[in-house]
């Protein structure tokens, strides 16, 4: 897609006329990415009408900035779709909530049950599970064995077959133990059918959830608008999570799961582990979209950012597939040395929107000199060979640098995923600057 686009940015940029025909191809250009990345028909439609009313021809005839007055345009729209106006329901941690996720069967309900239960206790809340699910044979295992991995208190039953009982009594059960985050799992069925909506319609009535997020598979395609309206018309959905954005899904439902259900994507699931789920940010999400965030991307980011002298050393190491403790401290170096941090982390699919908040920057940047402070307090072995750090040797690493062991942990979770997004960069060529059509 982000070739496609840079293409057809590209060779309106080398037409020397810009008159309303070659604007029209360009818009065309990127139509046919966006529906090809599953973004809804109509979503499309509207935005190429709206840009053709924003972007004024003479500005485009005029300037040098062509492409990056089409490509911002495009860029905004897309924010726009992705931003219902209005946040999710926040919950509040110490006062019994009930969430109800529902989606389709295998959408990743139970699996992002956990991950959500994990999130919030991984922050200082109690949730507990309770698996409403008796449709599918083993879904209560499932959910017993997820939860039983995260230290999660959960409730279901091997015999009831009522959904509509197994909900309240586990809800009465949670509440009476003072969870203050009580997640509801729902079954999902094969298809959209109208007992899986009644269920849900039933399910939500007697356990009066206080957010009802619908989980949606990023690789459903054209059917996801489809899908989330059917969800929202028989239960009040008030936000959504996007899962399997590590596949190869540029995930364009998205933007139609959050026009149909009016509710904001909240998080995304990023792999099979408790881990791999991030908290949504609109911006690196778009850019994903409209392959920024691919690689060719960061390439150039890196170029802009990081000093001259740094980068061939950097880029070639990166190319080689190495990605160590090292370079990350460097990395963090240059960021504080700089100030705009977010920009090159910040157009990475897989990057964490929490590690840099907008508006936070001093936060942030505490945290990175925190890091740097234990990673300065490792020995050489460990900067380029994190694997080998047992668990002594991190209470020796907290101990040196005065910080606390979880502290540490989070360091080097923050680099291992940095790690795994750098190594897609392995056998990249590295273009000379200038050489490329940056989008
Ligand atoms: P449910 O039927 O809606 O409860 O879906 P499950 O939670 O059982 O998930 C279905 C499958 O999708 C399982 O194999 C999960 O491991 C997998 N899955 C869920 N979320 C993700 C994700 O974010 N990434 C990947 N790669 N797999 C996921
Ligand atoms: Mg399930």
């Amino acid at each position: 897609l982000g070739g496609s686009i840079s293409r057809a940015l590209q060779q309106m940029s080398n037409a020397t006329i810009i008159d309303e025909k070659v604007l029209n191809e360009c818009l065309n250009e990127i139509t046919r990415a966006l529906l090809q990345a599953d973004v809804q028909f109509k979503l499309v439609r509207d935005m190429s009408t709206n840009i053709k009313k924003i972007v004024n021809l003479e500005d485009l005839a005029a300037g040098h900035n062509k492409r990056r007055i089409i490509q911002q345009a495009v860029y905004n729209e897309l924010c726009k779709i992705l931003d219902p106006g209005k946040p999710a329901f926040t919950l509040k941690k110490g006062k019994p909530s009930v969430v109800m996720f529902v989606g389709l069967q295998g959408s990743g309900k139970t699996t992002t049950c956990t991950k959500y239960a994990y999130h919030h206790q991984k922050r200082g809340w109690k949730p507990a599970l309770v698996c409403a699910d008796t449709f599918r044979a083993g879904a209560f295992d499932q959910l017993k064995q997820n939860a039983t991995k995260a230290k999660i208190p959960f409730y279901g039953s091997y015999t009831e077959s009522d959904p509509m009982k197994i909900a309240v009594d586990g809800v009465e059960t949670f509440k009476k133990e003072n969870c203050d985050l009580i997640i509801v799992d729902t079954s999902g069925r094969h298809k959209q059918e109208a007992a899986l909506f009644e269920e849900m319609r039933q399910v939500s009535e007697a356990t009066k959830p206080d957010l009802v997020i619908f989980v949606m598979d990023s690789s459903i395609g054209q059917a996801a608008f489809d899908q989330a309206q059917a969800f929202r018309q028989s239960v009040a959905v008030g936000a959504v999570i996007i899962t399997k954005m590590d596949g190869h899904a540029k995930g364009g439902g998205a933007l139609s799961a959050v026009a149909a259900t009016k509710s904001p994507i909240i998080f995304i699931g990023t792999g099979e582990h408790m881990d791999e789920f991030e908290v949504f940010d609109v911006k690196p999400f778009v850019s994903r979209l409209l392959g920024m965030g691919d690689l060719s991307g960061l390439v150039n980011k890196i170029q802009d950012v990081v000093p001259m002298d740094q980068q061939p050393e950097l880029l070639q190491k990166l190319s080689e597939g190495h990605f160590t403790l090292r370079i990350m401290y460097e990395q963090f170096q240059n960021m504080l040395k700089m100030g705009p941090l977010g920009q090159v982390f910040s157009m990475l699919p897989g990057f964490s929107a929490e590690m840099m908040p907008q508006g936070r920057e001093k936060e942030s940047q505490a945290k990175f000199k925190r890091y740097m402070t234990m990673m300065d307090s490792m020995t050489d072995e460990g900067n380029t060979n994190p694997k080998i750090l047992t668990e002594s040797r991190i209470m020796r690493i907290a101990r040196g640098s005065g910080r606390l062991v979880h502290e540490v942990m989070e360091m080097l979770e923050e680099y291992k995923r940095l790690a795994k997004i750098f190594s897609k960069m392995k056998g990249l060529k590295i273009p000379k600057k200038g050489d490329m059509s940056s989008l």
